[in-house]
């Protein structure tokens, strides 16, 4: 039940009155991903759509925006509502259908992709499309239409939906697929949770004949390496990530290693029954036997500096260059959720926290592009300390972030010094990537201004989406802090 306190003072009014607070106990402190900002909600969490649609109507009634969240791993503001009313996902939670014979499953938004691939994987399916982290919603992958290290393959996540129902701030129930709806189905999908909230999300999984992943690694002298490379191995691998050393200058710029891996055909795993088996693909809750890898990020914070990462960055370089060229199988889990195994790692950024700048360009502008921003990074003292390198397909929906090229997703320390300065590089580097024909993606971002949001979108996209929103929610009901400081 969402309750009424009438003690409480109401600010921010929208609607006309009466106007109804929010009970002052529901305020609590919700933070980016990334730890780079926070603010302050009333928070709610329903279990069921008859909640979610008493949630939405006495939100309304308070006069308060409603923003959705579903397990909070946008870097930036895209699942906080300064002062507002947030509806937590996470408790709606349920699979509602699962055909081990065709491998369509039907779940709530706050299923994360930890259930999901837990729950089909012993059936011989696995989600086709996966974050770095396991921790991300249905919900919430659909709502910034996420992709994997397949991108260039399968695209994102909205190319293997098949249909959503989603709630309108009304509370009517509406049902989206290619055929019905379908100009609600291709704007809600990467639609950032401001148009409708999703409660049913129906979807194909991947058929695997493995609990295993044949994994290729190579270290790659510069960028112009890690280009060649992916070029190369596209066609012939399900996935490919780059992971680059931004320190390294000269013609080392760009150099790093990379990762490739295809499924096992039929047959090629002798007891398949057993690597899909949960505690096959579970990892070990330990380093080196002894150490819990909960508290591997204290180790790390005293690194989070230009010069322990700059050390780390040539030491990982160094033995992928001195090892040669290694295969290697590996689970799923693996090979898809290497961040998940040091819990809390963002914490060795200190309490400033990060941010994360991942732009999208063109196959034909990309490379240039890179090279200027990494130099860019480097002479104004700030090279991030991680640094992601993939391929990428264009797509049919229209706020995508998908385009025939590559992203590179920039890891920023934010400290109270750093903060200008990184803001100020960040509109550097927007020069760079509009003048490349690049994209920008609302799930990393935290930094991306009106102006250049319709400069690489057009201003006929923002007024499609704009037009669709006064269609689904003519109140401006739903919004975030992302939403405001971008198309508010
Ligand atoms: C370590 C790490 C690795 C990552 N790796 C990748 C990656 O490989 N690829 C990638 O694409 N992204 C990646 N991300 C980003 C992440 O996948 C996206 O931000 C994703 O949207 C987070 O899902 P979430 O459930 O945490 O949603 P949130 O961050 O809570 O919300 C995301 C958006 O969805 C909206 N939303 C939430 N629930 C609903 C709902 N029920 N109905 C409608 N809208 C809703 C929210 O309003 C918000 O705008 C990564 C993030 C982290 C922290």
């Amino acid at each position: 039940m969402i309750e009424e306190n009438t003690t409480s003072e109401i600010v921010n009014s929208k609607v006309s009155s009466p106007l109804r607070p929010l009970a002052a106990e529901r305020l609590e402190a919700v933070s980016a991903w990334g730890g780079a900002s926070s603010s302050v909600s009333y928070v709610y969490r329903p279990t069921t759509v008859e909640q979610l649609q008493e949630m939405l109507s006495v939100a309304a009634k308070s006069g308060r925006s409603v923003g959705l969240r579903g397990g909070g791993n946008s870097y930036g503001d895209a699942a906080t509502n300064s002062e507002n009313v947030l509806l937590d996902m996470r408790r709606m939670n349920r699979i509602l259908a699962w055909d081990p014979l065709s491998g369509v499953v039907c779940v709530e938004p706050g299923v994360t992709i930890s259930q999901l691939w837990q729950y089909v994987l012993e059936d011989g399916w696995w989600p086709p499309v996966v974050t770095g982290t396991s921790m991300t919603t249905i919900g919430g992958c659909a709502g910034m239409n996420v992709h994997g290290k397949n991108a260039y393959q399968v695209g994102p996540i909205g190319d293997h939906i098949q249909e959503f129902e989603m709630m309108l701030p009304s509370g009517e129930i509406v049902i989206c697929n290619r055929e019905e709806n379908s100009d609600l189905f291709y704007a809600a999908i990467g639609g950032f949770g401001v148009l409708g909230v999703f409660t049913s999300i129906m979807m194909q999984m991947k058929r695997v004949y493995s609990g295993l992943l044949d994994v290729y690694t190579q270290a790659q002298p510069n960028l112009a390496g890690m280009f060649e490379y992916f070029e190369t191995f596209m066609d012939s691998s399900d996935y490919i990530v780059g992971w680059i050393d931004s320190f390294s200058k000269g013609a080392g710029l760009g150099q790093g290693d990379v990762h490739r891996a295809n499924y096992l055909p039929p047959g090629a795993d002798l007891a398949p029954s057993q690597t899909m088996r949960l505690d096959y693909q579970h990892l070990s809750p330990n380093m080196f036997g002894f150490m819990p890898r909960s508290v591997i990020w204290i180790f790390m914070r005293p690194f989070m500096n230009n010069l322990g990462t700059a050390l780390i960055n040539k030491a990982k370089y160094l033995s992928g260059h001195l090892a040669g060229p290694r295969q290697v199988r590996q689970s799923h889990a693996a090979f898809h959720f290497l961040l998940d195994y040091v819990p809390d790692w963002k914490n060795s950024y200190g309490p400033g926290g990060l941010i994360q700048y991942q732009p999208f360009i063109p196959k034909e502008t990309a490379r240039d592009a890179f090279v200027d921003m990494l130099r860019l990074c480097q002479r104004r003292g700030l090279p991030n300390y991680l640094t992601v390198f993939k391929r990428h397909r264009p797509d049919d929906f229209l706020m995508t972030h998908g385009l025939d090229g590559y992203s590179l997703a920039m890891d920023f320390r934010i400290t109270e010094r750093r903060r200008p300065r990184v803001a100020a590089l960040t509109r550097e580097l927007d020069e760079i990537v509009l003048a490349a024909g690049g994209r920008f993606y609302f799930a990393k971002d935290s930094t991306l201004r009106p102006e250049v949001a319709q400069a690489y979108l057009g201003k006929g996209t923002i007024e499609k989406l704009k037009k669709l929103k006064r269609r689904t929610d003519p109140h401006n009901l739903l919004q975030t802090d992302l939403w405001r400081r971008v198309f508010g």
